[in-house]
C-alpha cells in the first residue's frame, strides 16, 4: 500500500553508492542491489523519477582542483551520469521494470533527450524515469538537477539515496557522538551549512516545497520503509 502522501517521486542516487567495496566505479551487483529497492518501491504503485549522480567515476570540481578547466570537466562530470544512469537502467531491465533515460544533453544514439511532457507520459505509462546529465550546464550538481526535475516532474517529494542514514549534526564518521535529526527546516540546513546536498538544491525545493528525505539505500528495505513513514531518515522541510 503506498504512502497517501507521496504518489509521485524523485529518487537521486550518488553515484558512489554504485561502487564497489574494491573500489570499482559501477559494480554489477551493486547496482543490482540498488535496483531492487527501487524496483520494491515501484511495485508498491509509487510513480518514480530516478536522477543519478557521477561522483564515483569523476568530479569536475576535484579535477579542476588538479588543474582540468572547470567547464570542460564539468562536462565530463555529466557524461560520467550518462553512464551511471545506463547501468541503472540496465539492472532495472534485468529484473523486469519497464524504464526510460533522459539526457539533459541530448544523445540521440545513447538515450533520449529531456522532454518533459514526454517523461511524464512514461510515468503514465508506469516506467521509471531516469534522468542524465543534471541540469546540463557546467557549474552546477546533480542535486541541483534532482531539485529541478522534483519541480518540473511535480514531484510529492525528493528521496536522496547515501550511504549514510540521514543527517547529522556533525560527521559521523570522523565525530563520535554526532546526533542524527529526525526533522529539519531547509532554513537550518543552510544556514549551519550542513553538507545534505548543494545550496541551490535545498533552496530550489524550499522556494518549491518539496520535502527531501535523506537515508540509506544501501540498507536492505529501508526505502520502501522510509516512505511508509518507517525506517531511519532525516526530512528536510
Ligand atoms: N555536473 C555538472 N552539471 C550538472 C550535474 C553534474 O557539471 O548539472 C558535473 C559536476 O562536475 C559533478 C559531476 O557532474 O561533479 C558529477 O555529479 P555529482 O558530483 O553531482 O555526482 P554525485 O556526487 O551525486 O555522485
Amino acid at each position: 500500500m503506498t504512502n497517501p502522501r507521496y504518489k509521485r517521486i524523485l529518487l537521486k542516487l550518488s553515484g558512489e553508492v554504485l561502487m564497489g567495496p574494491d573500489g570499482v566505479a559501477i559494480d554489477p551487483a551493486v547496482t543490482g542491489r540498488v535496483a531492487e529497492e527501487i524496483a520494491d518501491v515501484k511495485a508498491q504503485g509509487y510513480e518514480l523519477c530516478v536522477v543519478v549522480g557521477g561522483g564515483n567515476i569523476f568530479r569536475g570540481l576535484a579535477a579542476a582542483a588538479k588543474g582540468f578547466e572547470r567547464a570542460t570537466a564539468d562536462y565530463m562530470g555529466m557524461l560520467a551520469t550518462v553512464m551511471n544512469a545506463l547501468a541503472v537502467q540496465n539492472a532495472l531491465e534485468q529484473i523486469g521494470v519497464d524504464t526510460r533515460v533522459q539526457s539533459a544533453i541530448p544523445m540521440q544514439s545513447v538515450c533520449e533527450p529531456f522532454i518533459r511532457r514526454r517523461a511524464v507520459r512514461h510515468l503514465e505509462k508506469n516506467r521509471v524515469v531516469i534522468f542524465a546529465a543534471g541540469v546540463g550546464s557546467p557549474f552546477f550538481t546533480t542535486d541541483s538537477g534532482a531539485a529541478l526535475r522534483a519541480a518540473e516532474m511535480n514531484c510529492d517529494a525528493l528521496f536522496k539515496g547515501t550511504s549514510v542514514d540521514g543527517i547529522y549534526d556533525a560527521d559521523p564518521k570522523k565525530v563520535a557522538g554526532a546526533t542524527r535529526y529526525d526533522t529539519i527546516s531547509y532554513d537550518t540546513v543552510l544556514s549551519k551549512n550542513l553538507k545534505v546536498m548543494d545550496a541551490s538544491a535545498v533552496a530550489l525545493c524550499r522556494d518549491s516545497n518539496i520535502p527531501i528525505v535523506v537515508f540509506n539505500i544501501r540498507e536492505h528495505g529501508n526505502f520502501a520503509a522510509v516512505l511508509q513513514g518507517e525506517g531511519v531518515s532525516t526530512v528536510v522541510r
